[in-house]
């Protein structure tokens, strides 16, 4: 949640007017992302807290009998219960989230959602052979390649300490997803390693751990694994934090910009043009000016809380600017055709037949 509530901090404080960056800028939106996403989830968490004890009865140490009641089931039984919490809780709530997508996706239907999908005329219905083939691949990096082992004990942490570790993870995880995913975009690594990712020009939910399993096991797992293995942190904390990356990556790739949800428009970009906006929250791309051409676009002026249920791509439409360049361009080699210019019109389509 942290990942989710700052980027719609950042997206909501991220006007397309705002066009300075710097380093400066960029601490200070790190700060704000991060201090945010720690008010919102604490303030979901009390609330939370509050409807269970005054709403549904429950005493005042809800969460901490819940877990020793779990813990005593497994005790004895750790690995059991490492599985439980590290693995099944997570796969339930991405294979949840991603079965949802994958029935708009396959049936190119209920057209209340595909009106939100980012590249229209991409994945109208998607590929099933395509899908098939990138299935296999999640399932088997999901299977064998996440989640390493983490330390847990019969004291639950205290809340607040649960949401000081989240927002380290955040950082953590943006940091070292920047940079590995950089390294894998040199040339000697991505066309052995990264390019399998990027056959998705138009990814959609399920393909955020459609990679090469060395990729999955450095630049998708490390990012979001090291946190919690640094910090040594109790295993509800990481299974909180493992359900909230993989949902936060499963949005950032769905392909759709869903109101109330977090703009997907800064990872769709990257899938679209592979040399921008390699981070998660977009604060070291900033940094790096590795956003520059992002910065430049409609996606980057839709790139924000979608706060009603107009599609962006109806209220931000694609520069009408550019068709009528586009009209004015084909008059002109049509007044050419057959004119005493016809070499000229010659030449320009040699060039197109060249490319
Ligand atoms: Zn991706
Ligand atoms: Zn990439």
């Amino acid at each position: 949640m942290i990942s989710i509530s700052a980027q719609i901090w950042f997206n909501l404080h991220n006007k397309p007017c705002d066009t300075r960056g710097g380093l400066w800028d960029s601490v200070k939106k790190a700060a704000f992302v991060i201090g945010s996403g720690i008010l919102f989830l604490a303030a979901f968490g009390n609330s939370l807290t509050w409807h269970l004890q005054k709403v549904w009865g429950a005493s005042g140490d809800f969460w901490q009998k819940l877990w020793t009641r779990l813990y005593t089931t497994f005790e004895g039984h750790d690995q059991a219960l490492f599985y439980f919490g590290a693995m099944l809780v997570p796969t339930v709530v991405f294979g949840g989230t991603n079965a949802l997508l994958m029935i708009v996706d396959v049936t190119a239907k209920p057209s209340f959602i595909t009106r939100y999908r980012i590249q229209q005329d991409k994945n109208n219905p998607v590929d099933p052979a395509k899908l098939r083939n990138a299935l296999k691949t999640v399932v088997f990096n999901h299977m064998f390649i996440s989640g390493p082992m983490v330390p847990c004990g019969p004291e639950l942490p205290t809340f607040h300490w649960a949401l000081i570790e989240l927002g380290a993870f955040a950082l953590l995880e943006e940091l070292f997803f920047y940079y590995s995913h950089r390294l894998f975009h040199q040339p000697s690594l991505y066309k052995t390693y990264h390019k399998q990712h990027h056959e998705w020009t138009a990814p959609i939910g399920i393909v955020c751990i459609y990679a090469h399993p060395l990729e999955h096991m450095l630049s998708n797992m490390l990012p979001v694994a090291l946190g919690p293995v640094l910090l040594g942190s109790h295993l509800s904390t990481t299974c909180l934090w493992y359900c909230l990356a993989l949902v936060s990556t499963t949005v950032s790739h769905c392909g759709y910009h869903l109101p109330f949800l977090p703009s997907p428009e800064f990872h769709d970009f990257h899938h679209l043009r592979f040399n921008q906006c390699f981070g998660v929250l977009g604060i070291l791309d900033r940094l790096h000016g590795t956003d520059s051409k992002f910065r430049g676009t409609k996606q980057y002026e839709r790139h924000t809380l979608l706060t009603s249920l107009t599609p962006l791509t109806e209220s931000i439409p694609t520069s009408p600017r550019k068709d009528s360049e586009r009209r004015v361009a084909a008059v002109s080699l049509k007044s050419l055709r057959g004119s005493q210019y016809s070499s000229v019109n010659y030449g320009v389509r040699s060039i197109h037949t060249a490319r």
